[in-house]
C-alpha cells in the first residue's frame, strides 16, 4: 500500500448523514494510512468538554441543523495543522456547504472525492438504528451491524439519531451539501480531481469492496 500512502494529497467522503461514511471511513484510513477527519466527531467532543465552541455548536446539532461555517473551518484549519495530517487526510462530513469546499481549497490539496449514494427512505432506518461504543468509536446498527452480546450494554445512541432530527439533517443535506456535488462534478473537469460514485445500498463489506477498487488507481 505504499504507493498509497505516499499521496500526499487528502480524500472526501461525501454522502447524506447514515450513508456509512463513518463505518467505511475507518476502512479507507487503513487502506491508505491517512488520518480520518470526522467534523461530527469533533464537535461531539466539543460539546462532551464543555468548551465554548461545544456549547455554541450543540444547538445547531441537537437541531439537525448545520453548525456554522466559520466554526467548522475554525476547527478544521486547526486539525490540519497537525503533523499527522501533513500526508494528507480523510474528510468524513466535511466539507458539507460550498463555502467550506472553497475554504478547504485555500488550505489542502483534494485529490478524490468518494460519494456514497443512499436514498432517503432507507436513512431513517439506518439513522434512527445506529449505536455506538463510546469506549472504542465503533459504530453498530440493531439490525445491520449487531454488536457482539459483551459489549451491548455500554452501547449508547446520539441525542440526534431521533426520526424528527433526521428530517431536518436530510432537509440540511438536501438545501446545503448536496449542491456541493455537481461543485465537485464541475471542478473535476478542469483539475485532476477525481470523483467517483459508489452505491451504498449494498452490505457494508459490499461498499467496502466497491470503494477499495476505486482506491486501487488512486
Ligand atoms: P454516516 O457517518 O454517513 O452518518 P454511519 O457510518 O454512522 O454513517 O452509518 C449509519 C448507520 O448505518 C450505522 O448504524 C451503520 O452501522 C449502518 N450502516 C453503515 N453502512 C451500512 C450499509 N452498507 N448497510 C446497512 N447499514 C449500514
Ligand atoms: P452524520 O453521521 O449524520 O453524517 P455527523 O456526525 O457528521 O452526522 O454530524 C453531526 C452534526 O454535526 C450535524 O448534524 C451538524 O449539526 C454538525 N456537523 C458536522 N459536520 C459539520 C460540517 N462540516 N458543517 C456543519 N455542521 C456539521
Amino acid at each position: 500500500m505504499s504507493a498509497i500512502s505516499s499521496q500526499a494529497s487528502s480524500i472526501i467522503l461525501f454522502g447524506p448523514p447514515g450513508a456509512g461514511k463513518g463505518t467505511q471511513a475507518v476502512r479507507i484510513s487503513q487502506t491508505t494510512g491517512k488520518p480520518q477527519i470526522s467534523t461530527g466527531d469533533m464537535l461531539r467532543e466539543a460539546v462532551r468538554a464543555g468548551t465554548d465552541l461545544g456549547n455554541e455548536a450543540k444547538g445547531y446539532m441537537d437541531r439537525g441543523l448545520l453548525v456554522p461555517d466559520s466554526i467548522i473551518i475554525g476547527l478544521i484549519s486547526e486539525r490540519l495543522k497537525r503533523s499527522d495530517a501533513s500526508g494528507g487526510v480523510l474528510f468524513d462530513g466535511f466539507p458539507r456547504t460550498i463555502a467550506q469546499a472553497e475554504e478547504l481549497s485555500s488550505i489542502a490539496e483534494v485529490s478524490m472525492v468518494i460519494m456514497i449514494q443512499v436514498p432517503d427512505e432507507d436513512i431513517v432506518e439506518r439513522i434512527v438504528g445506529r449505536r455506538m461504543d463510546p469506549e472504542t468509536g465503533d459504530i453498530y446498527h440493531i439490525k445491520f451491524r449487531p454488536a457482539p452480546s459483551e459489549i451491548l450494554p455500554r452501547l449508547i445512541q446520539r441525542k440526534d439519531d431521533n426520526e424528527e432530527t433526521v428530517r431536518s439533517r436530510l432537509n440540511a443535506y438536501h438545501q446545503q451539501t448536496k449542491p456541493l456535488s455537481d461543485w465537485y462534478h464541475k471542478l473535476s473537469e478542469k483539475t485532476n480531481l477525481r470523483v467517483i460514485s459508489v452505491d451504498g445500498r449494498g452490505s457494508i463489506d459490499e461498499v467496502a469492496e466497491s470503494i477499495n477498487l476505486e482506491l486501487e488507481v488512486f
